[in-house]
């Protein structure tokens, strides 16, 4: 039988072990921590009944992924808010991003026709192509046409490609929503990874799992069991000589831990290639148990899953740009997240959790907690009085939990033009490390973060491919 092992636990860890286990490869996955499934896990910080996503909390990209699909027998489950973003202002409503085109549209006033005009067409042809962008950038699409109507705005940068509008309202949903990607919005490409959220939501929507995150982590992992395949945790692989005899491994690991495992047997490209791979900046995470939710001052902003908390485009591009050059910004950008909308298994009673993450320089030892709550508390007076209880995550936490968080990156990776376009080293295949029945897998690779799994399914395709089972 041909043997495979895995090493590390998160979605594309655990998406690539399900892909060969289903073409019938023997698989064991190594796990550094006692738990399984990285980034896509959920805990209990305040005591029993309040789930929190640890990390990955919405899943605009999940939908289409292959690899999830018939996880529903395994209990995955998604749930949807009633509205999937918003971006709350100083002044005038709040923008409101919904999973029709239309219905966000009619609600940017003089800028519905453009917003229709950006997103209508390729968002009604998502399912179509999406497997064009839930892979490497540079290859032959199976649809050009439909690739090259997405594909062109998103070369542009973000802050550019946002004065189609003229409205504060659209251009803050449009750069709240490709501040996601944490690069400074005036760079080349930067629209690429909102546009592609952007769409994508506008098909599917902005999910939560019921039950949390690690729903889905389960369901994986149950029909990995289910086929055979084991999931050893506790063992943090730091040699090679570790690892069991295999025709076939596959790395869930950032480059740098890669090229730790494996310098002398990687050629000279690739070493060089994952001794310059870029970190991006660092996420500060504080989850609050809130006492019937947050105060919003506009009531719209309190049916959204997702809340972006950036103020107007100026601040949230010049707050982008100083996170990058590592300057902490005196109101960063925060991503709340309301999961119990659309989940009330996770909330105690009328005690709820809400999750926010403020974007902070890479390595960023200092305190943000003041900070985020300012920023909440800007858009929901009378918040602070709500707070029953609060747990942070530094991004010195988020590395000791997770190797692959360099400095507190939680995206595996600056998102640079060359990272977008190449993924981690120049070559035709950037799931190849060049050493033989060796492959990256992890967010790292392309189609780069996300709990969707795309890279671990990807280079298990590869693999079996070069095995022959393909
Ligand atoms: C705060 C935060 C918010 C996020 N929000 C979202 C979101 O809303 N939606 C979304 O889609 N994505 C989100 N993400 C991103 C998403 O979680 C990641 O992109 C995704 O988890 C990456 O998956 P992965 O399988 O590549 O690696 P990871 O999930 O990082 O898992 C890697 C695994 O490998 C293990 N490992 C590392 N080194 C070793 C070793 N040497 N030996 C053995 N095991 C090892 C680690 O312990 C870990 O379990 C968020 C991430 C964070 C942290």
């Amino acid at each position: 039988m041909t043997d495979a092992i895995v090493i590390g636990s998160g979605p594309n860890g655990l998406a690539a072990a399900l892909t060969l286990a289903r073409a019938g490869v023997s698989v064991t996955v190594l796990e550094a921590q006692d738990e399984i499934g990285g980034g896509t896990r959920t805990t209990q910080p305040f005591g029993d009944g309040i789930l929190v996503d640890h990390c990955a909390a919405f899943h605009p990209m999940a939908l289409q992924s292959p690899v999830l699909e018939g996880l529903d027998r395994y209990g995955l489950q998604w749930a949807w808010p009633e509205i999937d973003a918003a971006h709350p202002l100083d002044d005038g409503p709040a923008a409101l991003l919904h999973r029709s085109v239309a219905e966000t549209a009619a609600g940017l006033g003089a800028d519905g026709r453009r917003w229709r005009m950006l997103f209508g067409g390729p968002s009604k042809s998502y399912a179509t192509f999406a497997g064009d962008i839930l892979g490497p950038v540079v290859h032959l699409p199976r649809h050009p046409l439909l690739m090259g109507r997405f594909g062109a705005p998103t070369v542009l940068p973000a802050a550019l490609l946002a004065r189609i509008f003229r409205t504060e309202q659209a251009r803050a949903l449009f750069l709240g929503t490709t501040a996601h990607a944490m690069r400074p919005l005036t760079e080349v490409v930067s629209s690429a990874i909102g546009m592609g959220i952007l769409t994508a939501g506008h098909h599917d929507g902005w999910p939560v799992v019921v039950g949390g995150t690690q729903a889905l982590t389960d369901a994986m992992a149950a029909a990995l069991a289910d086929l055979g395949g084991k999931i050893e945790t506790g063992v943090p692989v730091t040699a090679v000589s570790q690892l069991p005899r295999a025709d076939a491994v596959l790395l869930n690991l950032a480059p740098q831990s890669a090229l730790r495992l494996y310098d002398d047997q990687l050629p000279a490209g690739t070493r060089r290639a994952y001794r310059r791979y870029r970190y991006g900046p660092a996420a500060f995470k504080v989850d609050f148990a809130v006492q019937d939710g947050v105060p919003w001052r506009d009531a719209a902003v309190g049916r959204a899953g997702t809340v972006h908390l950036g103020g107007g485009p100026a601040e949230i591009i010049a707050n982008e740009r100083a996170v990058a050059r590592g300057r902490m910004p005196e109101q960063p950008f925060v991503l709340l997240g309301q999961q119990y909308l659309a989940d009330p298994s996770r909330s105690r009673g009328d005690v709820h959790p809400v999750y926010s993450y403020a974007h902070v320089p890479a390595g960023f030892d200092g305190d943000a907690t003041a900070a985020i709550t300012a920023q909440i508390e800007r858009f929901a007076p009378g918040f602070r009085e709500r707070i029953v209880d609060v747990h942070v995550t530094r991004p010195g936490d988020f590395t000791a939990g997770n190797a692959n968080y360099v400095g507190g990156d939680i995206l595996t990776g600056a998102k640079s033009p060359a990272a977008l376009l190449l993924g981690p080293r120049p070559g035709r295949n950037p799931y190849r490390t060049g050493a033989r029945g060796v492959y990256l897998c992890s967010a790292a690779a392309p189609p780069g973060p996300g709990a969707h799994g795309m890279a671990g399914y990807r280079a298990a395709q590869l693999a079996l491919r070069d095995l022959g089972l393909r």
